[in-house]
């Protein structure tokens, strides 16, 4: 009989810093080049012939659509600068729906009919490919048997070499569209939100005199939690390898409590691992600014500055795949799953949003003269505006099968969509509300004395933790994010909710200058109906306390726990009235995004309770009935029966499990996901609980799984 040795814990513990793992010297200087991987400005500044580099650069800033003569030039300088740095291959890197990134290779390299070869890469390969991507999910947009899907070169976000020990290879980023021209991908309904939200922006800066800015940036800054486990616990786990997280583990002895780890100094193996992410990362130019230890043991986090919303976005994605590929060089796995352990701290992302004029303005950004602070209160107000209108959609955009084992639970920001202002900030609302940031009232912010507004930026110190949605001094921070999305949707809708309501708001300011009111008038007038209407969003107690789940329904908020009860906000007449006012998504493909997700959910809960019910059969049952042998051979009759009862009990749970996976409902589609909810996760939690119990009755040696414990304490 196989028995587990504790020798296998010991050489996890073990890793050497000199040698094997993790090789790359970083003290030396050459060893931390920023950006060399990335076909930059720069380097196109230097490669381009000049009159080319400047057209590309003008046709960006103005975001016009690019001459297709500039390729071939592009391309060639492309191409060369990637074989110089040892690059075979090109791919077009792309984000379909399944909120991962694919990449199909294509080599520079075409035989020239003499036995020898040349490269070559042509405009034409750079702006268009054509993968055979049959198998990418549409949600009905695209029938296999026109299965044409094309990628298309998006020049805003700059090429990069992605390193393997055998070779390195070109990177586009491109957008997915189907032959019809609908969007496949994360990247084009992005780009259109941005578009939209800089168009309405501007003409909002106009009503308050700005004449220069002519295009608004939104900004995100994703911060990424993961957890670290050294890679001999995950291979041992079958849950681990399949779904990400862990399906059985019995609580261990020590979890948080101690609240020890949390910015606690970081174990030398990690902090090697997290030197040679970030080096990794800035070499491909995503700026990693911060990391520290998270709440969970075994749980870390790292941020980058922030960037333009479709920069970020891409460079998110890449955040997620260095995170996994560099941990292997440490012999560690990173788990970017939302709920990896239960009972443990889960994952998320903060999605830090903003908005940016092109000479570097944060419009949420208070600033300190009168006028700044009413332009200021307005942009805010457009977002609590937009945030209160659309709660269900924005919880919606966070609603996957992983988020719903952690949102809600007392740990990530609950299900309920509130915003966290801050106590000056709610003052200074009340203040305009009461009609007491009147021009005429001197003395007033608006006025010219003293402003009552006190001198915003607010203190780092007034947060809130507990708060989905947060003002942060300079910009709104969504919370709820799960560890392993793509942000793609989110900033999109951010960009879309907010530009609906920044366009009803110069439309009402406009109509009342018409009638003659002053524009700071105007503005007051909006910002204050804005705070009346919206204010039952504004929340800045403790967001995962009952009292506030009891006073959210009084003040009719919407507390959506789960994702059937979320995604069907995708699809809503108000989300499509505004996605397809600011042409950002249609109303099919809305259809298409919802239908997939609606997919997902189920296909990857089938997934968790499939492994579930063939690890408690084939893993944990046998275990209980050896040790129940040996148990009955010492004629240890209390221990015997009490492992026998706890064993029944078990297998009874285990046909219940394989009973609700052998009988899914003919329908797909939300019946489908509500069945998983409500029938399969139960009947997985039930058989977990016992196995769990099991864990606690039955010899260590015998368990076939590393515990909790194990995985999570020893680094
Ligand atoms: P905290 O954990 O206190 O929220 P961090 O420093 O970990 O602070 O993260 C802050 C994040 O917010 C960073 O990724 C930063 O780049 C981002 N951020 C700062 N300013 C902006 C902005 N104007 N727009 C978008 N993101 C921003
Ligand atoms: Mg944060």
């Amino acid at each position: 009989m196989a028995t587990k040795n504790r020798h296998a814990n010991v050489n996890a513990a073990q890793w050497s810093s000199v040698g094997g793992d993790g090789t790359v010297d970083l003290s030396k200087l050459a060893a931390n080049v920023y950006g060399e991987n990335v076909f930059s400005t720069a380097v196109q500044r230097q490669r381009l012939p000049k009159e080319v580099y400047r057209k590309l650069e003008a046709t960006l800033s103005a975001g016009a659509p690019l001459d297709p003569a500039l390729a071939d030039v592009v391309a060639k300088e492309m191409r060369e600068w990637a074989m110089e740095r040892g690059a075979t291959h090109y791919t077009h890197w792309f984000q379909p729906l399944t909120g991962l990134t694919a990449e199909k290779h294509d080599s520079f390299f075409n035989p020239s009919g003499d036995g020898t070869a040349i490269a070559e890469f042509s405009g034409k390969e750079l702006i268009q490919g054509e993968p055979d991507a049959s198998s990418f999910p549409t949600g009905g947009i695209r029938a296999t048997f026109e299965a044409r899907g094309y990628t298309a070169w998006d020049p805003t976000s700059p090429a990069f070499i992605l390193e393997n020990p055998n070779g390195s290879f070109l990177c586009i980023p491109t957008a997915f569209v189907s032959w019809t021209g609908e969007a496949l991908d994360q990247k084009i309904p992005l780009l259109r939100s941005m578009d939209a939200l800089s168009r309405v922006a501007l003409r909002a800066l106009k009503v308050f005199g700005d004449k220069t800015t002519t295009r608004i940036f939104t900004t995100v800054g994703p911060e990424q939690e993961y957890f670290l486990i050294d890679e001999q616990y995950y291979y041992e786990r079958p849950d681990l390898y399949t779904t990400g997280r862990t399906l059985f583990g019995a609580k261990p002895p020590k979890g948080h409590e101690l609240d020890e780890h949390y910015f606690g100094s970081i174990p030398e193996r990690v902090l090697a691992y997290m030197l040679e992410v970030e080096r990794e990362l800035q070499r491909l130019g995503v700026p990693i600014k911060t990391r520290h230890n998270e709440v969970a043991p075994a749980q870390y986090e790292l941020a980058p500055m922030f960037e333009s919303s479709n920069v970020g976005s891409d460079h998110q994605q890449l955040t997620m795949q260095v995170l996994q590929n560099v941990a292997r060089r440490y012999g560690l796995v990173c788990l970017l799953h939302e709920k990896p352990f239960a009972g443990v701290n889960g994952s998320g992302k903060h999605n830090n949003w903003s908005m940016g004029t092109d000479s570097g303005h944060n419009l949420l950004d208070p600033g300190d003269t009168p006028a700044d602070n009413i332009q200021f209160l307005f942009f805010c107000a457009a977002v609590l505006s937009a945030v209160d209108t659309h709660q269900q959609l924005l919880r919606a955009t966070v609603a996957t099968a992983g988020q719903d084992h952690r949102l809600g639970a007392n740990e990530a920001p609950p299900a309920i969509i509130s915003v966290f202002l801050g106590g000056e900030l709610e003052r200074a609302f009340d203040a305009v509300a009461a009609g007491k940031g009147s021009e005429s009232n001197k003395g007033n912010f608006l006025g010219l004395g003293t402003p009552v507004l006190p001198p915003l930026p607010l203190h780092g110190g007034d947060r809130n933790r507990t708060s989905p949605f947060a003002f942060t001094g300079n910009k709104f921070e969504f919370r709820a994010p799960g560890s392993s999305m793509s942000i793609g949707l989110i900033n999109t809708t951010l960009n879309t909710i907010v530009a609906e309501a920044i366009d009803a708001f110069v439309d009402k300011i406009e109509a009342l200058q018409a009638k003659g009111k002053s524009r700071d008038e105007a503005v007051l007038e909006v910002v204050k109906g804005a705070w009346k209407k919206h204010k039952r969003i504004v929340f800045g107690g403790d967001g995962y306390s009952d009292a506030w789940h009891k006073e959210a329904a009084k003040r009719g908020l919407a507390n959506l726990p789960t994702t059937p009860d979320a995604l069907p906000w995708l699809v809503e007449k108000a989300t499509i009235r505004a996605f397809e006012r600011y042409e950002v998504l249609s109303e099919r493909e809305l259809e298409s995004r919802y239908e997939v997700a609606v997919e997902q959910y189920s296909t990857k809960l089938n997934i968790e309770a499939e492994t579930a019910a063939s690890m408690a059969r084939t893993m944990i049952l046998p275990a209980a009935v050896r040790y129940l042998t040996e148990l009955k051979a010492a004629g240890l009759t209390p221990a015997a029966t009490e492992l026998k009862s706890t064993a029944d009990e078990f297998l009874k749970q285990i046909k219940v499990l394989e009973k609700v996976n052998a009988n899914h409902p003919s329908e797909e589609g939300l019946t489908h996901a509500k069945y998983m909810r409500d029938k399969v996760i139960p009947a997985m939690n039930a058989t977990r609980e016992v196995a769990d119990r099991l864990e606690k009755l039955v010899a260590d040696d015998l368990w076939p799984l590393p515990k909790y414990s194990e995985m999570l304490f020893i680094k």
